[in-house]
């Protein structure tokens, strides 16, 4: 991956998430405690501005380095957890240029961080309600080899995922604290796992972006 494709990640996923911080804000106003925007736009304003010394480095090593980044600055329970979705990403990212099949493989490590680190699983009203759904959809395609269309499938899986959280009773983190009165809301990490999805494939597959 060149480095400015790197730049071009970076840039689109801090834009994405500054661009729709107040709507996570209201989501989090809603069942936590009003603060995922601001913390996930200060994590991605602080890689934004990290951009040029991260793309410098090789994909593994950028993506470890974002994770860090992304560790200090986000803060909340998110931070730890998309922070560790980044860092084990890179610990599994292959010396040469990672194919479909390895960026599968690297995105079903980072999730399973993610699911050690906030002991959580699918089903618990969390970003892992779109990472999973996500990567299932990936390791399908890429199993079944049927790339036509892939960047399409994946915005339709991550909608449709982030859509189901809003029937689900949440079981970690703060909203997990309202019980059955945190049903009717979209969760917002699932929701900020959704843009940075979108904006990924958007620089990935561009013709999917316009
Ligand atoms: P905080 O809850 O500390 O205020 P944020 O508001 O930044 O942190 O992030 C809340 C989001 O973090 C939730 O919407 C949920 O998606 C995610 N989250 C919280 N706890 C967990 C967990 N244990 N595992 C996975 N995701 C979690
Ligand atoms: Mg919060």
């Amino acid at each position: 991956m060149s480095n400015t494709l790197v730049l071009r990640l970076i840039e689109g996923m801090a834009g994405t998430i500054e661009s729709h911080a107040d709507q996570l804000t209201r989501l989090d106003q809603a069942i936590g405690d009003g603060d995922h925007g601001i913390n996930m736009a200060r994590g991605f304003k602080e890689l934004a501005a990290q951009k040029a010394a991260i793309a410098a480095l090789p994909l593994g090593e950028a993506l470890k380095k974002a994770g860090m980044t992304l560790v200090m600055k986000v803060g909340g329970a998110s931070g730890p957890l998309y922070g560790t979705l980044f860092i084990d990403m890179g610990k599994a990212t292959p010396e040469a240029a990672p194919t479909l099949a390895d960026l599968s493989v690297m995105l079903d490590a980072g999730i399973r961080g993610v699911k050690a680190r906030g002991k959580a699983e699918v089903g618990m009203k969390t970003m892992l309600d779109v990472l999973c759904p996500v990567a299932d959809t990936l390791r399908s395609l890429v199993d079944q080899n049927e790339t036509d269309g892939l960047d399409e499938r994946i915005i339709a899986a991550a909608g449709h995922a982030l859509h189901r959280t809003t029937d689900m009773v949440a079981k970690r983190g703060r909203a997990s604290f309202l019980g059955e009165r945190s049903k009717g809301h979209l969760d917002p990490g699932a929701c900020s796992s959704a843009l940075l999805i979108g904006a990924v494939v958007g620089v990935l597959a561009p013709s999917s972006a316009r």
